[in-house]
């Protein structure tokens, strides 16, 4: 009882730095209080911690107590003529000191943009983990028809495999720094689970993962039975980049439905959220 106690006095302190900016603002000092993205990017986080962009469409970058996380990162068709996470975007030169691992799930561009790779020449450390063949160096991790676990810089990644549109798709479990993460890519079906492929995908991941923290998912379809079956903490409603209003529409569908879960419901890209104990805030 005593050591949930300390934990959880433990837990808010680190959120704290977090919550700054939004009392700022609260308090109607200014709204420049708002916390920069290298400022938070520099914190430390406690293992199970993470502060979370929604970058535009399913694109989202995870910074974890000793990683940054940047999965199917995409840009608006209008090219953002700034670049900062601030925005929903990457600019190198902000990430430049992170550890980062880039998630690729397949290659329609709506997932897959190849300016990811010019990162590598200003990120010392990023690695790219591709859902098939892939774009990227062949000392890249990549993933194929055969379900498979690896580890990569402490962090277990494992994929599941569908070719509901006919290309090779993966969608990657990440066991990173004391956070279970889906980050479903396309993987959904009209059907839901009375699509084969689909269930037996779903029905893996359970076994893999009792229990998710964070859960990234399109919402066309199925994704209301898997998080019955993947019971996640927070969900994070994606893939309507240009329309994120419906995320606010899935967020009442959850509550509607009464699932034990929150929400991470982007207003636009930059939106963040920081995820501890089980938890969600805006900030
Ligand atoms: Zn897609």
């Amino acid at each position: 009882m005593r050591i949930n106690v300390l934990s959880r006095i433990r837990a808010l302190l680190a959120a704290c730095f977090l919550c700054l900016g939004v009392v700022l603002t609260a308090a109607g000092i200014t709204e420049k209080a708002r916390q920069a993205p290298r400022e938070i990017l520099g914190r430390e986080l406690e293992p199970g911690q993470a502060a979370v962009w929604y970058l535009y469409h399913s694109g989202w970058a995870v910074k974890t107590a000793n990683h940054l996380l940047i999965c199917d990162y995409t840009e608006p068709p209008k090219r953002p003529t700034r670049r900062s996470l601030e925005f929903g975007s990457i600019d190198p030169a902000e990430i430049v000191d992170q550890n980062v691992i880039v998630f690729v799930s397949h290659s329609h561009d709506d997932h897959f943009d190849p300016l990811i790779l010019d990162w590598r020449a200003a990120v010392k450390n990023i690695r790219y983990i591709w859902g098939w063949e892939g774009a990227g160096l062949p000392q890249d991790a990549r993933f194929g028809k055969e379900r498979r676990t690896i580890t990569v810089d402490g962090l277990e990644i494992l994929n599941i495999y569908y070719d509901f549109d006919g290309i090779p798709e993966s969608a990657f479990l990440i066991k990173a720094d004391g956070l279970t993460i889906l980050h479903a890519g396309d993987h959904g079906h009209s059907k839901g689970v009375a699509n084969p492929v689909f269930k037996d995908n779903i029905l893996y991941l359970a076994k893999k993962a009792p229990r998710l923290d964070l859960f990234f998912t399109p919402t066309y379809g199925g994704e209301i039975e898997a998080m019955r079956a993947l019971k996640p903490r927070a969900v994070f409603p994606m893939h309507d980049g240009g329309n994120e209003r419906q995320y606010a529409r899935f967020a009442q569908k959850v509550k509607a439905l009464g699932l034990d879960a929150e929400t991470g419901a982007a207003e636009k890209p930059g939106a963040r959220f920081f995820y501890s104990q089980g938890k969600l805030t805006v900030f």
